[in-house]
């Protein structure tokens, strides 16, 4: 079986009056992620996982954020297209593993939630979709709360 492995990273600043939305999960939180879309910094990095694997170039190139299509967008509809995009080029997902790197809120009450949802987007079951949150222990940007960051890696085969 031909398999290829991606890694995808990204950072979205917090701020009032935004929603928090992580995995395709709205978390009740006082502060959300800012960005053009729904800001799901999770499934940013999980498309950017797959796309890296496939050697598709970065969500960026394919989703711009200067494009009004993308504003407020569900970000697990662009994994959707991420996806496709894999399928036609003859990969499917094998499985994803990501962090999620948030001072607070305590994310594990929603992680099973988010894993689900990127399951679906993937077509795949859950039980090959990992999220796992951490604390960077009050260091750094996630730390101080001014944002949150996640890192995912993928593993892709041949359809
Ligand atoms: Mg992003």
């Amino acid at each position: 079986m031909q398999i290829r492995v991606g890694h995808g990273y990204d950072v979205h600043r917090l701020t009032e009056g935004r929603k928090l939305i992580l995995g395709g999960v709205e978390i009740p939180w006082e502060r959300g992620l800012l960005g053009h879309s729904d800001a799901d910094v999770l499934t940013h990095a999980v498309m950017d996982a797959l796309l890296g694997a496939a050697a598709l170039g970065n969500i960026g190139q394919h989703f711009p954020d200067t494009d009004p299509a993308y504003e407020g967008a569900d970000s697990i509809l662009l994994l959707e297209k991420t996806v496709e995009l894999l399928a036609r080029e003859g990969w499917k997902v094998g499985n994803i593993d990501s962090t999620v790197a948030a001072q607070r809120p305590k994310l594990m009450p929603y992680l099973d939630k988010m894993r689900e949802n990127i399951a679906a987007a993937c077509g795949v079951p859950p039980d090959r979709i990992s999220v796992k949150a951490t604390t960077e222990e009050g260091l750094g940007f996630t730390g101080s709360g001014e944002g949150m960051s996640a890192h995912s890696v993928c593993l892709i085969e041949r359809i």
